[in-house]
């Protein structure tokens, strides 16, 4: 079987709603899931109706749930060539359920995080509704399912966590695919073990596909967006740039550090600990094979740049490092008090830096590191970052890197010893350049 998971751009009216389908009737014989988000747009909808209502604004929370209905109508109608009544009516109902949630919250002038998960959960409901209905209409054998009868979640709302295990069984005792049948159910919502509806938290999507696909040991699960894949670089940066064909899990999960957060990797794990494979395709390019992540990747040398802009450099010089024991720790213990977080580090017998990447609290954490010895702050950094696969096997990899950089300084340098990123951090004024660079020597 396979796991088609569509994002909310993906299905934002009937147009895309129909290529979703194509896409889905060409994967019929692989025995496919798909699972939706909501309409672009709709779960923050959902979530300002909330909002309005609890804030004494009912009215305005009513008149957006006005025009929510007529687009979810609007797109009924143009997916279903004749009015076929019943999915009207459904999707009437799921409507006036939302109304009745608005106008209690608007009585109470209040929102729990329970009472805002049943609002949101109804974004997914109402589009996987739609979608079935169009698959119907096209004559393809549908089943829609509720996922808030399968994924089972803490009672955290808002931001649940799944309880994998009994969801795994629930989904494994209750669903069976199919060749020539398409099955569909919503991202993003569970339930308690209560029944009472929770979400996975924003962008939950995902995570939920990696969960269907886990249970149902998929061959593959697709995440449908709107971009190619992975490119190689930053294209804001670097227009040439391309998408990368294949990526292991570590990679993806190195990149994503730097914002090419196509997909997060915590969302894909499930898939990726049972060594399914996780495609990045683009709804709107259906040819384009997209990017793969996989356990393992044969593909050595570098596969993408990253970068990330906005860095600060912390330096601190102490002769009382000097064969001292404990020294790194009373520093590290300053950023943890902070709840600052430390990306890279490098040392040396009388000084360490540090990047860090967001400068909250930093003023206060720097008044302390004073005792330790003299501190430098460098802000305005960038850390460019090289991501592949067994970067030092290639002999003469440092030599190209450091020879195409020949005139832009350095500040740190860290490889990590996993052997997939060689970080360098340099100004934020030199960044750009350099990835054009890299990009040039290891792409072109
Ligand atoms: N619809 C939810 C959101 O917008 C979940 C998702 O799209 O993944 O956050
Ligand atoms: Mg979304």
């Amino acid at each position: 079987m396979i796991v088609l998971k569509f994002g909310g751009t993906s299905v934002r009216n009937a147009e895309w709603i129909n290529r979703v389908l194509d896409i889905a009737h060409a994967e019929l014989p692989r025995s496919p899931l798909l699972v939706s988000s909501a309409m672009a747009g709709v779960t923050d909808d959902l979530l300002s109706m909330a909002s309005s209502a609890a804030q004494g604004r009912g009215e305005d929370a009513l008149q957006l749930l006005e025009s929510m209905r007529q687009r979810h109508i609007q797109t009924c109608s143009e997916l279903l060539d004749r009015h076929e009544s019943a999915t009207h009516s459904a999707l009437e109902q799921l409507i006036s359920d939302v109304r009745h949630l608005i106008q209690g919250i608007s009585l109470v002038r209040e929102c729990t995080p329970r009472t805002q998960d049943a609002v949101v959960s109804f974004g997914e409901r109402l589009s996987t509704l739609l979608i079935a209905a169009g698959g119907e209409a096209r004559g393809i054998q549908v089943r829609l399912f509720d996922s808030r009868e399968f994924v089972r979640t803490d009672d955290q709302f808002t931001n649940a966590t799944c309880l994998l295990e009994p969801t795994y069984r629930l989904i494994r005792e209750g669903i069976t695919p199919h060749p020539h049948t398409l099955l569909i159910a919503q991202g993003f919502i569970g339930a308690t073990a209560d029944g009472v509806t929770s979400t996975l938290g924003r962008g939950g999507s995902d995570f939920s596909a990696t969960i269907f696909g886990a249970a149902l040991q998929a061959e593959e699960v697709q995440i449908w967006t709107d971009v190619d894949g992975i490119l190689t670089a930053d294209p804001r940066i670097v227009s040439i740039a391309r998408q990368v064909e294949v990526l292991s899990y570590p990679e993806a999960a190195e990149l994503a550090f730097f914002g090419a957060k196509v997909v997060h990797p915590f969302t894909i794990q499930p898939a990726v600990e049972r060594g399914i494979p996780v495609t990045v395709r683009n709804t709107g390019r259906p040819e384009q094979a997209g990017t793969r992540i996989q356990a393992a990747s044969e593909v050595h040398g570098v596969r993408a740049l990253a970068t990330r802009k906005g860095i600060t450099v912390i330096t601190i010089h102490s002769s009382r490092m000097l064969n001292a024991y404990g020294f790194l720790s009373r520093i590290f213990a300053v950023f943890e008090r902070y709840r600052i977080s430390v990306d890279l580090v490098a040392t040396s017998e009388v000084s360490v830096s540090m990047t860090v990447d967001n400068a909250v609290n930093l003023g206060p954490a720097i008044g302390e590191l004073e005792n330790y010895g003299s501190v430098q702050v460098e802000t305005h950094q960038a850390i460019l970052s090289l991501v592949g696969r067994n970067l030092w096997r290639d002999p003469s990899f440092v030599t190209r890197v450091f020879t195409s950089l020949a005139d832009v300084p350095l500040r740190m340098i860290s490889l990590g010893s996993s052997d997939i990123n060689l970080s360098l951090v340099m100004s934020e004024s030199s960044v750009d350049t350099a990835m054009r660079t890299l990009h040039g020597e290891f792409f072109e």
